[in-house]
C-alpha cells in the first residue's frame, strides 16, 4: 500500500507491507523506494509516526544513494579508454587491460588480465586497432562456435544448414529469416557470458519455427532453453553494457 505522511522534513513517501512479524521496519532500495514492514496489527497512524521519527535518517539515506548512483553512472560513463588499468568484459568475464612495451605487437588474455605487447606505449590508435581486432577475432570464432553447438544439439527440432551472419548491431542481438535459415547474432555478445551467447543463439533457432514472440514462441523457446528468463536477463548487465558501447562505438 502506498502512504505518504508529513514529516519535519517535509512529505515522505513509502510502501507499506504488512506481515507477520514482530516489529516495524524500513528500508531504502538503491532506487529510492522506501519499504516499511509492520505487523499485522499496528494501526495506521503507528506507522506513520514510525516513519516520521525517521525523518532525518530517510532524507540523509536519500541523499546518499543519490550519491552512490550518480557515481555509478559516472562510472559506467567513463568505464573504458583504452589505458593500461582499465576494466574490460571478455565472455561475461571482467579483466584489467595491461599495455605493456615489447618488440613484437601481440594480445593475450591470462586468467586475469588482457595483456596488449605494443611496439610503441604512446600510439594509442594502435592499441585501439589491437584491441579491436582481437575482439572481432574472437567474436567470429566464439560466436559462430556457440552458435554452431547449439544448431547441431537441436537439430532434430530446428533442422541444420543455416546461414549464419555475425553483424555489429547496435539495437538487437539477433535476427532470423526462417525462409532463408539465415540467421544473424550481433557481435557484441563477445562481452557477454557463454550462457548469454547461446540463449540469443536459441532465441534466434526458435524463430525458424515461430516468426514472432507469441505465446507459442516462447513454448518452443522454454523446450530448448528451460531457464531462458535467467539468461536473458543477464544480457541488461548495466556495466558491460557501458563498455561494449565504448567497445563497439
Ligand atoms: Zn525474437
Amino acid at each position: 500500500m502506498d502512504r505518504h505522511v508529513s514529516t519535519s522534513q517535509g512529505l515522505i513517501n513509502y510502501n507499506l507491507t504488512r506481515k507477520n512479524i514482530k516489529n516495524m521496519n524500513m528500508r531504502i532500495g538503491r532506487d529510492g523506494i522506501i519499504s516499511v514492514s509492520c505487523p499485522l496489527a499496528v494501526p495506521l497512524a503507528s506507522v506513520d509516526e514510525f516513519v516520521s521519527l525517521r525523518a532525518d535518517w530517510v532524507i540523509a539515506s536519500m541523499e546518499k544513494i543519490k550519491t552512490q548512483n550518480i557515481a555509478r553512472e559516472k562510472l559506467a560513463a567513463n568505464c573504458f579508454n583504452y589505458d593500461d588499468g582499465d576494466i574490460l568484459y571478455y565472455l561475461g568475464v571482467k579483466y584489467q587491460l595491461a599495455v605493456v612495451k615489447k618488440s613484437r605487437a601481440s594480445v593475450v588474455l591470462s586468467a586475469e588480465q588482457l595483456i596488449v605487447a605494443t611496439t610503441d606505449l604512446s600510439d594509442k590508435i594502435k592499441i585501439k586497432k589491437q584491441i579491436n581486432k582481437w575482439y572481432a577475432r574472437q567474436a567470429s570464432a566464439v560466436i559462430s562456435s556457440a552458435f554452431d553447438s547449439m544448431a547441431v544439439k537441436h537439430a532434430e527440432k530446428f533442422g541444420e544448414n543455416f546461414v549464419l551472419r555475425l553483424r555489429n548491431t547496435k539495437s538487437r542481438w539477433g535476427s532470423c529469416i526462417p525462409k532463408l535459415r539465415t540467421i544473424m547474432l550481433c557481435k557484441r555478445l563477445i562481452c557477454y557470458s557463454t550462457d548469454c551467447i547461446e540463449y540469443v543463439a536459441l532465441h534466434e533457432l526458435a524463430h525458424i519455427l515461430v516468426g514472432d514472440h507469441s505465446e507459442k514462441f516462447y513454448q518452443v523457446l522454454s523446450t530448448v532453453s528451460p531457464d531462458y528468463k535467467d539468461k536473458r536477463a543477464l544480457l541488461s548487465d548495466a556495466e558491460i553494457r557501458a563498455f561494449v558501447n565504448v567497445l563497439f562505438a
